[in-house]
């Protein structure tokens, strides 16, 4: 298959939600790429059914797609998307919890700009990071 360009976002409306179907028309993209970010953390709009995605979030979710990709993280580092560029956590902290998705997300505070920095990481990277970071697992929430 030749190389496709990976789909950067710009046409869609940041204060818009999509469908499923909306998004992967505008998108050029199949339903079945959508489930693939959402396995990679793109979160839908919480309760929304059918599943609605807001244009400012898959904006974000693609531009820090596309990002690690370039440059991956190494296993202390979290994407930031204010510096756009991977950082380590302020002083080593980083918070690890299940978002509603079931995905394991690190999170920590960028030391450069102070944004919260969020990643999806695998339960097999967490003894690494756990040897970098000094690691926070909070309860899941439930709700
Ligand atoms: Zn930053």
């Amino acid at each position: 298959m030749a190389a496709r360009k990976r789909p950067s976002g710009q046409n869609l409306k940041s204060h818009r939600s999509y469908t499923t179907g909306e998004l992967a028309t505008v998108l050029r993209v199949s339903r079945g790429t959508i489930h693939n970010w959402m396995r990679s953390g793109l979160e839908p709009i919480e309760g929304g059914k059918p599943l609605l995605f807001l244009g400012r979030v898959v904006k974000g979710f693609l531009s820090d797609y596309r990002q690690r990709h370039r440059s991956p993280c190494g296993p202390d580092e979290i994407y930031c998307l204010g510096c756009r560029k991977p950082q380590q956590p302020a002083g080593g902290l980083a918070d690890l919890r299940h978002n509603s998705r079931g995905a394991l997300v690190l999170s920590g505070i960028c030391p450069s700009c102070e944004a919260m920095m969020f990643r999806v990481v695998a339960q097999r990277d967490v003894p690494d990071i756990k040897q970098i970071l000094d690691v926070n697992e909070s309860a899941d929430a439930h709700d």
